[in-house]
């Protein structure tokens, strides 16, 4: 099939952008949307919006850099924790765990600084010491922190 526009993203822009360009009945528009139906009730009842803040349904998710950078943290740090034992410390630079996250390194040390000014990490040549796992997944996982989550334990 061809067409003579294709629009990516059936959201607010690209459905506007799809109607005007389809104004012109001489040509063709392909609009793709990749999400789900909007039929839901969440969706068109106000109150909805706090359920779908808080899961999948509607909502791509997508993590900020030091979310990302936290979950990072976690994962890497318990890997090394169970294959080696003892605490649990990080061995990753700051530029691999930019490449991780799809940042940049300036922005991953930013991340770092805060986490460290809260007690949370300890930043060394030898690696990231994770000191507060708990609020690292906090971090990590805003919305969605709970019980459920398996946290790696702290060292003391
Ligand atoms: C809870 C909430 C309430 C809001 N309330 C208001 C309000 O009352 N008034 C107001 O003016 N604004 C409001 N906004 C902001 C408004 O929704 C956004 O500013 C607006 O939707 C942005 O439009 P957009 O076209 O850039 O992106 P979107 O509307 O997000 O559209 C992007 C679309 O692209 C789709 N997409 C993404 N990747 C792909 C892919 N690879 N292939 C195909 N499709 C893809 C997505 O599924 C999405 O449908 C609200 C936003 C939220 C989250």
């Amino acid at each position: 099939m061809e067409f003579d526009y294709v629009v990516i993203g059936g959201g607010s822009a690209g459905c506007v952008l799809a109607s005007r360009l389809s104004e012109d009945a001489a040509v063709s528009v392909c609009l793709i949307e990749a999400g789900p139906s909007d039929k839901s009730v969440l969706i068109h009842c106000p109150a909805g919006l706090a359920v779908l803040a808080k899961n999948g349904v509607a909502n791509w998710a997508f993590a900020t850099v030091p979310q990302r950078v936290a979950r990072h943290l976690l994962e890497i740090a318990a890997r090394e924790q169970e294959a080696e034992g003892g605490t649990l410390v990080a061995r990753v630079s700051q530029q691999e765990l930019a490449d991780l996250a799809g940042s940049v390194r300036e922005v991953v040390a930013r991340a770092l600084r805060e986490l460290r000014d809260e007690g949370i990490v300890r930043v060394s040549r030898s690696g990231i010491s994770v000191l507060d796992a708990s609020a690292l997944a906090a971090h990590a996982w805003p919305r969605e922190i709970s019980a459920s989550r398996d946290v790696p334990a702290s060292p003391m």
